[in-house]
């Protein structure tokens, strides 16, 4: 059988594997490839023809890993798309979202020397392609094998990393042979909040293995603490503004129970925090709906205190003319707002208000890459441009990486690790730079294993 690394191959966006026996022919995610950064569009250009692809099986909500899907149907395929029931309704969602930011490109204003023009950008994909997507969706339970083919037999095995993120473990059987092949998805943290562990791979032929922080590991930070001492700095030895730019799926939810957790044991005298953001609010309920999947801890919460993801001093935001009031909001305040990196969103109205503002800090609980505000801000530029105008940077910035949803390079060490040497023939390393990759390669070939970090669109024989 072969293998071709379609996406995520030495870069992070874009997961998108092809496995292909005698027989048939399976896709393991598809995402969108941000690498091509101005031009999304390009990402319609598949090297193969999507209606030969028999079957999808997606390993969780990332847009980077399921974004890509309604433009593959809408260019052929015709076949289910295997994931879990969390995967699928996050999917939908983000699918969504990932519409709403096309249409809002559709049509932007550019400038060429003195001239100004306006550019149609065509989005890739409309909302009737991502119902079409939904409807394809097969949900599948975690650890319980799933035939789907008489010779091709599935298991989920939950990752951590997202609510519904699995490893994908395909057991094929070819010319008398059975030969175990897994795709590590995106490998969450141990103790995360609300997420349980990540569960050990069982013994595999092949493993294709997420690098994303291979070659760094992460910060001691307790997030507990972090956010004890900048809330006790910023909103009560000072009547200042916390803002928290976060991720709405899976980062906000994280973070609104490490608050409740913190308010319901009486560590800190209440304050009004503030949730803005309209997906946020949607993807919360998704998060309430499998209340049952979340870890032992969130459950003996929820036993106790109820719900959580509401408290007395939280409020979630509904609409626009509320969250232009809580960017002025007199008292000490939290405000958590997306995008995560400052790219757009309601975060952008926060901190246009904000950040000259000696008693507002800005902490970050997540990546920022590079050409984002995020990212301008954490290097400590004295002055960003905000909504076209030039605002000196009076506010504190602060950051944690102790919310960061991926393993680093120890955990993925440990995680390829559990592999026995003598039957794992080979490790394939996809979804990171190829710094992080080499430093991987170094550490798991260093323990005896064999490692290969594949080329975009070259195909291996395993
Ligand atoms: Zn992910």
């Amino acid at each position: 059988m072969n293998l071709t690394i379609w996406g995520a191959a030495q870069q992070v966006t874009g997961s998108m594997h092809l496995l292909e026996t005698d027989h048939y022919k399976i896709l393991i995610d598809c995402g969108l490839d941000y690498e091509y950064n101005s031009d999304v569009s390009e990402n319609e250009h598949f090297p193969f023809d999507p209606a030969t692809i028999d079957v999808v099986v997606l390993t969780h909500a990332h847009i980077d890993h399921c974004g890509n899907l309604p433009t593959l149907i809408r260019l052929g395929f015709q076949g289910q798309i295997l994931c879990s029931s969390p995967t699928a309704a996050l999917s939908e969602l983000l699918m969504l979202d990932a519409v709403n930011i096309f249409l809002k490109k559709e049509k932007r204003k550019i400038r060429r020397g003195n001239k100004r023009f306006v550019k149609y950008e065509r989005p890739l994909y409309l909302q009737k392609h991502v119902m079409d997507t939904v409807e394809r969706f097969v949900p599948i339970a975690f650890d319980k094998p799933f035939r789907i083919t008489g010779k091709i037999e599935l298991t989920l095995i939950p990752i951590g990393h997202l609510l519904g993120a699995t490893a994908v473990i395909l057991t094929i059987e070819e010319n008398g042979e059975t030969k175990k092949i897994a795709f590590t998805g995106d490998v969450g943290r141990k103790d995360y909040p609300i997420l349980k562990d990540p569960q050990p791979i069982p013994p595999v032929d092949y493993i294709i293995c997420e690098s994303t922080y291979g070659g760094r590991d992460h910060s001691d930070d307790n997030l507990s603490d972090v956010l004890i001492d900048t809330i006790t700095e910023t909103c009560l030895k000072t009547p200042g503004k916390l803002i928290i730019p976060a991720f709405s799926v899976g980062r906000t939810q994280a973070l609104v129970y490490s608050l409740n957790r913190i308010f319901s044991k009486g560590l800190l005298p209440p304050i009004q925090i503030f949730v803005d953001s309209p997906l946020a609010n949607y993807a919360t309920e998704i998060y309430r709906r499998f209340h049952h999947l979340l870890n032992n801890e969130a459950q003996a919460f929820y036993s106790r205190e109820g719900d959580q993801f509401d408290f007395e001093n939280l409020k979630y935001v509904e609409n626009l003319d509320e969250s232009k009031d809580i960017s002025n909001y007199f008292d000490p305040c939290i405000i958590i707002s997306s995008a995560g990196m400052l790219e757009g969103g309601r975060i952008q109205d926060h901190l246009y208000e904000n950040i000259q503002n000696y008693y507002c800090t800005i902490l970050f609980i997540g990546y920022c890459a590079k050409g984002t505000l995020g990212h301008r801000l954490l290097r400590g530029d004295p002055i960003v441009k905000i909504r076209n105008r030039e605002l000196s940077v009076y506010a504190s910035i602060k950051k944690t990486d102790s919310l960061s949803g991926h393993a680093d390079h120890q955990d993925l060490v440990t995680l390829v690790g559990q592999q026995p040497l003598h039957e794992l023939k080979k490790v394939f390393l996809v979804h990171g730079d190829l710094g992080s990759m080499q430093a991987l390669e170094v550490a798991l070939t260093s323990k005896g294993y064999s490692v290969e970090i594949p080329q975009k669109g070259k195909t291996i024989t395993l």
